[in-house]
Order: structure tokens, then sequence, then C-alpha cells
């Protein structure tokens, strides 16, 4: 996971990308980067290690420019050296990327064929080459987008910037989160609400799909196949030192002592302690009907699962399965109607856990081998016979999407 922020302004960026990059450092970083667009120039500063070696950079070597790009990188593919830290430029575009391109080799392999030469381990470079190619063709920023995003596997969240434009970026979202934020006379792109509260407020949620050009009087969104489409702009209410750290050391000390706060908002928002009584949210589906758990999730979301298997077994006594999303998928698990699958991941982005509710999804609506199974409630059942009856999906397909 790491973070992604653009701006096209009224005003110089540079310092602004930066703060922008503090706010995202909850998301954990190895190296930074920011580039501007000034005068038919893409002016890149890079530098690894932490913010502040960036910072140092750039007091150094100033990247002047009223429009920009900036990231911080958590490697996936290649040392967290400065070579491989994001924005990755070409002749015509710098790009910034969160996620995996999956297929990156194939079309590496294509584009050195095609006598293009690479200055970094990483599988971003590919999208920086393969945009930048379609531009030094003669096509627009947009239609060399449109023409690249369908070869790209895996997941992304991408900002571009282009060197003879600088009255745009772009912006793409695939499997990582991404959102547009609206200012007066300026717009912003970030891996999240929370990296641009203190510019705005004012934010679009981007659809899986979904690409945007931004400029400075707004954003065009255009989804998967290229239509214009409406994201609703909502008012965020997040604050900045929600996500700053404050007079901690480290995240991990702010985030234990937060934890009586947590607990506390978390519990008031459902428990009504003169009433006595306990008030879940509106559900889709019967919570008492519901004959087995299976508990997805990686690392300290894992630890998490086995406690709530500890409480659900002990107080709900429903069994519990517990899942490493990693491993989830590959062994084809069996998800039987009428259980409930339950996907934790702290950021939402955890790409292991999010793959295995995509396998959950698809793999619930398979027909089924062998009769309804004896453990099944009269709920399940009716559940069971209707889904034979149709193949829409059925409450019980619907819970995984929790
Ligand atoms: N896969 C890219 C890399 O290794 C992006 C990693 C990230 O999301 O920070 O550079």
């Amino acid at each position: 996971m790491c973070g992604i922020i653009g701006i096209i302004g009224k005003d110089q960026v540079a310092d602004r990308l930066v703060d922008g990059l503090k706010r995202m450092e909850y998301r954990g970083y190895d190296s930074a980067g920011v580039c501007t667009v000034q005068d038919g120039q893409l002016i890149r500063r890079r530098a690894e290690g932490k913010l502040a070696n960036l910072v140092r950079e750039l007091a150094g070597n100033p990247a002047p420019g009223t429009v920009g790009i900036a990231h911080t990188r958590w490697a996936t593919h290649g040392a967290p050296t400065t070579s491989n830290a994001h924005p990755h430029a070409t002749g015509e575009v710098a790009l910034v990327h969160n996620g995996i391109i999956e297929n990156f080799k194939p079309l590496r392999e294509a584009l050195q064929a095609r006598g293009r030469s690479f200055e970094s381990e990483t599988d971003t470079e590919v999208v920086a080459h393969l945009v930048s190619e379609q531009v030094e063709a003669g096509l627009s920023p947009q239609d060399a987008v449109m023409a690249v995003l369908p070869q790209l596997r895996g997941a992304f969240a991408l900002a571009i910037a282009f060197r003879q434009h600088p009255d745009l970026l772009i912006g793409a979202r695939l499997g990582s989160p991404l959102v547009v934020g609206y200012g007066e006379g300026e717009t912003y792109l970030g891996s999240d609400a929370l990296a641009l509260a203190p510019l705005t407020q004012k934010i679009a949620y981007l659809d899986e799909g979904d690409w945007v050009v931004i400029t400075r009087d707004g954003a065009q969104i255009y989804d998967s196949t290229n239509n214009l489409v409406t994201r609703e702009i909502t008012t965020s209410g997040v604050t900045a030192a929600a996500v700053e750290k404050g007079n901690y050391r480290h995240f991990m000390q702010k985030e234990i002592f937060e934890q009586p706060t947590v607990v506390a908002q978390t519990l008031s928002s459902y428990i009504r302690p003169l009433e006595q009584t306990v008030a879940l949210p509106q559900m889709d589906f019967d919570l008492s009907a519901i004959d087995r758990i299976t508990i997805v999730a990686c690392g300290t979301s894992f630890y998490a699962g086995m406690v709530a298997k500890y409480w659900f077994e002990t107080f709900a006594r429903v069994p519990v399965d517990i899942d490493v999303a990693s491993e989830f998928r590959y062994r084809d698990p069996v998800l039987q109607p009428g259980g409930l699958a339950l996907f934790i991941s702290q950021s939402g982005e955890t790409a292991d856990t999010l793959a295995a509710l995509r396998h959950s999804k698809s793999a619930l609506p398979r027909p089924r081998r062998s009769p309804v199974s004896s453990r099944c409630s009269p709920r399940s059942r009716r559940i069971l016979r209707s889904k034979r009856a149709s193949s829409a999906p059925t409450r019980s397909m619907r819970s995984s999407n929790i």
C-alpha cells in the first residue's frame, strides 16, 4: 500500500504535494518522489528512505510548477532505491502507481523489442512507456490512456502528468483506491480523502475501472467502457488530526493510545445503555440463521479474526473457520449456502483479502454437487431451493460482501 497525490492548482504545488505525502505516512513507505510540469519539462525529484530525504532533496533542487504528482512507495517489484522510486518518467509522461501490474513482464519485453529501454526494476515503468509511446505517436493524453488501460492486468491507481499538457492530469483506478477532490480553481487526486483533508472536503470516489481527467475547472470521469459518468460528490468529515502522528512517536503508539476511544465509539454506535438493548445495523439477511462463519484476513487483521472466532464460538455457538487471505483462493474453499464470509482489512486495500473476497463472490453461485447438507438451517434450505429455481444472487451470496 502506498500513497498517491496529484494537484492541478493556481499556486506552486511541490510543498503541498509533500504535505499530502506526510499525511499518508501511515500507509508506510520506503521512498518518495514528486514530479511537476513546467515550461514543457517534467521536473522530477526522488529520494529513498524517509520523507525527510525528499524534503532535503527539494530544498537543494526545487520543483517549480502549479501541476504535479507525488508518491510514497511500498516496493513490490524492485528494491527500495531512488531509481525505483516513483514518479516514473519517460519522454512525454510521468506517473505514480499504487498496486501491481501483474502482466508487466510480457509488456516490458514487448516494449524492449520495440526499442524502449528501462531505468527501473518496477512493474510500474511499463505503464509510463506505454502511455508515452501513444503520445509520441500523436494521440491526445485522453486517447493514449484509453488505449493503454485495457492492456493492464492486476491492480492499480494511477496519476499521470504530461510534459506538453500542464493543463491536466489523468487518474485511473482498478483494484486500488483513488479519489477526486474539488477545490476553488484547483482539482486534486488522492489515494484517500485523508490525503486531501486540508485541501478540500469535497470528494468523489472513483468506481472500479473509472478513469478521470482533472483540470483546474473540475473533473471528467469515465467508466471502464469510456462513457462519461457522474460520481457523487460527498463531503468528507475527515480531519487532518485523524491521520497525523501528532505528538506520538510513531503510528503504532498512536493507535495503542487511541484504543479506548475507538472501542467506546464503536460500542456507542450499537449499544443503547438506557434501554439496555443492542441495535445492530440493518442487514439484508438474517444473522440468527447463519450456521457457519468463514473469516479471511492477513496480518494483524488475522489476529483480530482469531479473537472474533473465539467470541462467535463462545457466545453465538456458531462454528468459525479462519483463513489467511493469501492462501484462501488457492485452496478452493468450500463455501456453503447459509454461511457468512467476513473479510477484514484495516486499510480496505489488502490485495490478497480483496482477491479472496472476489473469489468468494464468484465461487458461491456454483451448482452444488451434493444434496442439501443436514447442517443447513430451514432458511438455508429455502435459499438453496430458490437458488435452484433461479440464477439470481441469493442473500447468502450477498452476505459475502462484508
Ligand atoms: N508495484 C509498484 C512498485 O513496486 C508500486 C508499489 C506501491 O504501491 O507502492 O513500485
